[in-house]
């Protein structure tokens, strides 16, 4: 085994100590998962992929932060297990800790379905995604070889079952507090510690999170992303240090709020900028980000088709070749212009 590139490393909320596990959740891409102690209660914040070696490393974590406590803790000993969101990077282990552990496992209620009833939704949102593809104006070749890098890997989880969800709570957990926003996920919660904020992947220190369409799935898309950076201010006032599940830690969070909030203004400009003459989203995705290859092209057609969603929302936007939907019921590429 290689050595790993990140430290488990050790933060402190007051009396309560956190520990951060770095996961290899895919191939050279990181997250991290959280170990809380509070009193008798050892608490995991996401659980990583469950893919290649995040299992291992999510073990061979613990011991390594038993050292940090001084005090030993293994799977078996986890009480609770709350999952940030409802991405495969963050909840891909359950299956492997419920065959490890008896702790109790909690999502907020607008992801409890992508993990309890996972195939079926797998299903659904393919399908979404397929017209989703159609309307952004892929060729076929391009539209077949996105769909299955969508599908890769993805039949490898099982759904697998939650015992309590979020807002049944109260948004409240012991001294956890809960705050739900969504965007980058439907039912992305972030969680409060004294004055440390696990923020999942609402924010990341480094990269805007990623946007898809609301189209493909209620409660994402950039118009709740934006309406949630400024509903949590509250929230996360007095804060002094903020934890996300990937990247690194973040101490001037108001600072990478509004970096976040003025590169989706920028990106919006562009794409209007674009649709000056009639664009499908495929094109505007060219215009944003050059021409991306492999699953890269297809993040970019999520976050193109998510600026544009929020445009048409908006009525700056409007579609220039309607009359190409009035004849047909089959998916039509539809090309969209600056109003
Ligand atoms: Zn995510
Ligand atoms: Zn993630």
């Amino acid at each position: 085994m290689s050595p790993h590139p990140l430290p488990v490393t050790r933060f402190h909320a007051r009396d309560i100590p956190i520990v951060r596990i770095p996961l290899e959740v895919f191939p050279s891409f990181y997250a991290y998962a959280y170990l809380l102690c509070i009193g008798e209660m050892r608490i995991l914040i996401d659980t990583g992929s469950g893919f290649g070696r995040s299992n291992a490393q999510l073990e061979e974590g613990m011991k390594t932060a038993s050292s940090l406590l001084e005090s030993p803790v293994q799977l078996e000993d986890l009480t609770h297990i709350l999952v940030s969101h409802g991405h495969i990077d963050h909840f891909g282990g359950l299956p492997f800790l419920r065959s490890r552990t008896s702790a109790r496992v909690g999502i907020h209620e607008l992801d409890y379905r992508t993990v309890t009833n996972y195939e079926e939704r797998l299903t659904l949102v393919t399908h979404r995604l397929s017209n989703f593809l159609w309307e952004s104006g892929v060729t076929p070749e391009q539209h077949q070889e996105l769909l299955a890098l969508y599908r890769f890997n993805k039949n490898l989880f099982q759904s697998t079952p939650i015992d309590f969800t979020f807002e049944a709570t109260g948004m409240q957990f012991g001294p956890i507090q809960m705050f739900h926003v969504p965007g980058h996920c439907a039912g992305q919660t972030i969680f409060r510690i004294h004055d440390i904020l696990l923020i999942g992947d609402h924010i990341l220190s480094k990269t805007t999170p990623h946007m898809a369409p609301e189209s493909l799935t209620h409660n994402t898309g950039l118009g709740h992303y934006l309406t949630s950076l400024t509903a949590m201010q509250d929230f996360i006032r007095g804060a002094s240090l903020t934890l996300p599940a990937h990247e690194d830690p973040i101490t001037d969070l108001p600072a990478r709020i509004e970096g976040i909030r003025q590169h989706h203004l920028l990106r919006l400009e562009k794409a209007l900028t674009a649709m000056e003459t009639p664009k499908t989203i495929a094109e505007v995705s060219y215009a944003l980000f050059r021409r991306p290859k492999g699953y890269d092209a297809l993040l970019a057609l999520e976050e193109a088709g998510a600026h544009v969603e929020y445009l048409y929302q908006r009525a700056k936007i409007r579609i220039a070749n309607i009359e190409d939907l009035e004849n047909t019921f089959e998916p039509v590429p539809l090309k969209y212009i600056r109003m």
